[in-house]
């Protein structure tokens, strides 16, 4: 550990046990670095506990993108410009490459990572629609073991995971096999902001799941059998847990919840 202050402290450790060692050490003063993308503009304003940061910047092996047992797994440090270009990704999961190749600008998607977007949990966030869509399963390490977690269990709410202090998201797994037919859309009011609307469909042979993102503090997501059952339900979701700011409303996000489900239910069709 290297003391910057006489209170704060950075470690970069090299693999995930000392990283576990090092959480376990510094106790719930500790934050973990991935990207940075999110955390440093909230520790510029302030924003969470900043004293002492561990960085899994350097971690050994948590980049890998694999295809093993049909499924494709995600290193959580794996970048969104890796992401995009990766081989498997492309084969498997094309839809999750169309998301990571438009995520923020260059800059945003060479530094940010898989992991970091899924554990920050935020409603609009690219990844966790199209995550959802996909039915992702979460890959979490701690000093007790791995375990696993679907998505929709993991995240719990706007920014708000299940993820235990001591544990570290160490990949996300999809189905290995590619969809019949899958499209992302996402949708900015304002230019260079957060999306307003995010939305992804996936269809298999047995089943069409439908994810919205940013309407609702979580994804909303429908086990689809008609636009028209998918409109009903992702505008009921809406209407029970609205989710709004001063650019978009949640009315104006209900609306064009509406407007994204059929398009990207076409889309996917199409
Ligand atoms: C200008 C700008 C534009 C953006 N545009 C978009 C956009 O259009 N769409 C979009 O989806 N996102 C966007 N983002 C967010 C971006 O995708 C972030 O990279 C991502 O949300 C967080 O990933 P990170 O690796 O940077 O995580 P960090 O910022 O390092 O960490 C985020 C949070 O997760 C925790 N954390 C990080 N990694 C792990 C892990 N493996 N296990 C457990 N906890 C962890 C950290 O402690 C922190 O609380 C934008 C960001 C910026 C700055």
């Amino acid at each position: 550990m290297s003391p910057l202050t006489a209170e704060a402290v950075f470690v970069a450790p090299r693999t995930l046990p000392e990283v576990y060692t090092a959480l376990e050490a510094l106790g719930p003063a500790a934050t973990l670095l991935s990207g940075g993308m999110s955390l440093m503009p909230m520790l510029n304003r302030g924003i969470g506990p900043r004293d002492a940061i561990v960085s899994l910047g350097r971690v050994d092996g948590l980049a890998e993108v694999t295809l093993r047992g049909g499924r494709l797994s995600i290193g959580a440090t794996a970048t969104h410009t890796a992401i995009a270009r990766h081989p498997l990704v492309a084969r498997s999961a094309g839809v999750l490459a169309t998301a990571a190749g438009g995520i923020g600008d260059l800059q945003v998607r060479n530094r940010g990572t898989i992991g970091g977007a899924v554990a920050h949990g935020n409603a609009g966030a690219d990844y966790l629609t199209v995550l959802s869509a996909l039915e992702a399963t979460v890959v979490i390490g701690g000093s007790a073991g791995e375990r696993r977690a679907a998505l929709g269990d993991f995240v719990l709410g706007l920014r708000s995971t299940d993820l235990r202090h001591g544990e570290v998201v160490t990949a996300v797994e999809v189905d290995g096999s590619a969809p019949d037919a899958a499209a992302f859309l996402r949708y900015h009011r304002v230019q260079g902001a957060a999306p307003t609307i995010t939305a992804a469909a996936v269809i298999r042979d047995d089943r069409t799941v439908l994810a919205i993102g940013g309407a609702t503090p979580t994804p909303t997501v429908v086990r689809v059998s008609s636009v028209e059952q998918a409109l009903a339900a992702v505008d009921a979701a809406c209407a029970a847990n609205p989710l709004g700011d001063a650019h978009n409303p949640p009315d104006y996000r209900r609306a064009m919840a509406a407007v994204h489900t059929r398009r990207v239910l076409e889309e996917a069709a199409a």
